[in-house]
């Protein structure tokens, strides 16, 4: 019997694609898995009326570690996103993003090496949203003008922004744990407090508190977002773990990737008490779907950080030399990475770059 059983979620777009590749590496890496394989995606909607069968939320929490490719969420209309319904179901409150230089991976830095800790379970992804012109929406705008909360155009559609100091103090409190475990220095938590004063406000204040009663010599510092955006750009070695609300973790994952190389190297992780779900940053990039394009480089590494969770250390480390080691070299690279860094040797297709990742492990 295998030591570790994983559901596994191929996901839709490039997810099929990268979660195959994803396997064969995990499989040369000698860590003992076996693969519970579960389905969720658009394509499930007309079969099971539901792009997340129970069957597969009922998996994860049988095997209580998942890995999945990306699903695609219809923009604007259409069913609300499944990675937030998995992430709701599982009560997977921290979304981990370690974000590192890969040499030969056509990032603008080598040398940035910092972790974003994302709150993943409230904020403007909550989904409490109202449509222009609904009865909730009429409701709402009326009372922002009887509290004196301010005037509101009648035709708004209207999201619900809401953080609560419980879920603010658990993920700073993760973030310092996780620094600390990881031998890392600072936590900065980044909001729009001077704007937002009762919810981004409030998330800072639960950091300050969270930070104030931490023995241990992990420094605290906090950002206004767009000053942490231009920081970023022009020097994200300055950091090294982030704490952010969700909406804000979520952009910031994307910049990151673009300063290291892109979303095709970006993985992530999200994490509950219970339960862990290993994907990558990047979506389900519908452009290159199905034409054996796409980088598993993300994919892999996810699997590397889910080996490390279920504490197969070597597999992982193994996982991430060779990564490590195919870029270095530069002989077999993905189109996004040919792209990025300029050169015009002919891509590999994700195939031959897992052909040659599990050559190097
Ligand atoms: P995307 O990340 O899918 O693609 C953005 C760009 O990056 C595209 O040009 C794409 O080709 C490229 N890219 C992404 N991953 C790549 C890889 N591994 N290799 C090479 N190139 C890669 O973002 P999008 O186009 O905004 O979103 C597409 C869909 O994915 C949307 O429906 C969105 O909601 C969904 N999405 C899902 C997840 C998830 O499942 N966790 C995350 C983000 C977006």
């Amino acid at each position: 019997m295998a030591s570790h059983t994983v559901t596994l979620i191929p996901g839709d777009g490039i997810g099929p694609e990268t979660t195959a590749a994803m396997r064969r590496v995990v499989e040369a890496s000698g860590a003992d898995i076996a693969w519970e394989v579960a389905e969720a995606g658009a394509h499930l909607m007309e079969e099971h009326g539901t792009p997340l069968p129970a069957s597969t939320v009922e998996a994860v929490k049988r095997n209580k570690v998942a890995i999945k490719g990306p699903i695609t969420t219809p923009v604007g209309t259409g069913f609300r996103s499944v990675n937030v319904a998995l992430r709701k179901a599982l009560d997977l409150y921290v979304c981990l993003r370690p974000v590192l230089s890969i040499p030969g991976a056509g990032g603008r830095y080598d040398d940035v090496d910092l972790v974003i800790v994302r709150e993943n379970s409230e904020d403007l992804y909550a989904g409490v949203e109202f449509e222009a012109g609904s009865a909730a929406a009429r409701k709402l705008i009326a009372l922002c003008e009887e509290e004196g909360a301010g005037t509101i155009r009648p035709d708004s559609g209207i999201s619900i922004k809401p953080i609560s100091t419980a879920a603010s103090e658990r993920i700073v409190r993760y973030a310092f744990d996780y620094a600390e475990k990881h031998g890392r220095a600072r936590v900065t938590a980044v909001h729009k407090a001077n704007i937002m004063k009762h919810t981004d406000g409030l998330f800072l204040r639960a950091a300050r508190d969270v930070a104030a009663a931490r023995e241990g010599g992990i420094a605290f510092d906090e950002r206004i977002v767009d000053a942490f955006c231009m920081n970023m750009v022009a020097d994200p070695a300055q950091f090294d773990v982030v704490v952010f609300p969700n909406l804000y973790g979520d952009i910031a994952s994307d910049l990151a990737a673009g300063l290291v190389g892109g979303l095709g190297i970006a993985p992530g992780a999200n994490i509950g008490d219970e339960y862990a779900v290993f994907e990558a940053v990047h979506g389900s990039a519908p452009d290159i779907a199905g034409q054996n394009k796409a980088n598993p480089t993300a994919q892999v590494l996810s699997a590397a950080m889910m080996l490390d969770h279920l504490g197969e250390l070597e597999a992982a480390e193994r996982i991430r030399r060779a990564v490590r080691a195919v870029y270095a070299e530069g002989a077999c690279l993905t189109g996004d990475i040919r792209k990025a860094t300029g050169c015009d040797q002919p891509a590999a297709s994700c195939t031959e770059f897992t052909d040659a990742l599990i050559a190097a492990i």
